[in-house]
């Protein structure tokens, strides 16, 4: 299957509202331009360094979304051009994005990543961090980044009614925030789904799916 195809044929089974990002970590650019080319515009990298030699390299018009964990150090290589950062886990990170947004006059997009999974391992805040971060003072005092929603993580795993229910507790806390009217605008984003899990990610309510290997073919890390 050409790259070409699978981003298709994807693209076809997507309902309107939910908005693909290609995840193209570890691909080179001619790949990316391969789905450049079938009209796709929004990519996701896990990595800052990697992502902003793309940026160099490839057209103007595309998003770059920065999906994988951030470090704060790092926040100033993709400041210039991000579009939206999926990853924030913390006051600090926020802080950080919004210090560097305000040096190049820009205001940053972010979604606050939230632990769904059972595992350990992955990143996120939960409900009460999440919370706490949107009440304070601090927050409401940052003008350069808008938090326009949530991104979570189900447990990889084969079991469909545990990755259901995951997403399920997000697609809640998305609207109980939403609901209390926690901050003065609607959140609009749920990026929830990979190429293992999004058409449950989307009966779930998702409206970003972030999809790697079902484009572009496995990843080789070597
Ligand atoms: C790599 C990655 C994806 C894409 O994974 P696939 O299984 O290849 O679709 C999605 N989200 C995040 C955060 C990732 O790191």
């Amino acid at each position: 299957m050409s790259i070409e195809k699978n981003l298709l044929e994807i693209k076809s089974e997507l309902p309107e509202n939910v908005t693909l990002v290609a995840v193209s970590k570890t691909k080179p650019v001619s790949e990316l331009m391969e789905a450049y080319n079938a009209g796709q515009r929004i990519f996701g990298e896990n990595k800052i360094q990697e992502m902003a030699d793309k940026f160099e390299q490839m057209p103007k018009d595309i998003e770059w979304h920065m999906i994988g964990h951030v470090q704060t150090n790092k926040v100033k290589f993709m400041a210039p051009f991000v579009s939206l950062v999926h990853g924030v886990d913390s006051l600090k990170l926020l802080e950080e994005i919004d210090k560097q947004a305000q040096k190049n006059n820009r205001i940053i997009d972010c979604l606050l990543q939230i632990h769904i999974a059972e595992e350990e391992t992955k990143f996120g805040l939960d409900e009460i961090e999440l919370f706490e971060i949107l009440q304070s003072e601090t927050f409401k005092s940052l003008k350069n980044i808008q938090v326009k929603g949530l991104m979570g993580m189900a447990t990889f795993t084969e079991n469909e009614q545990q990755i259901k229910k995951e997403f399920t507790i997000l697609k809640q806390l998305f609207d109980k925030v939403n609901a209390l009217s926690i901050i003065n605008y609607p959140l609009s984003i749920i990026s929830m789904g990979m190429s293992g899990d999004y058409k449950i990610a989307i009966d779930c309510g998702s409206t970003m799916v972030r999809i790697g290997s079902s484009i572009f073919g496995n990843r080789n890390y070597n």
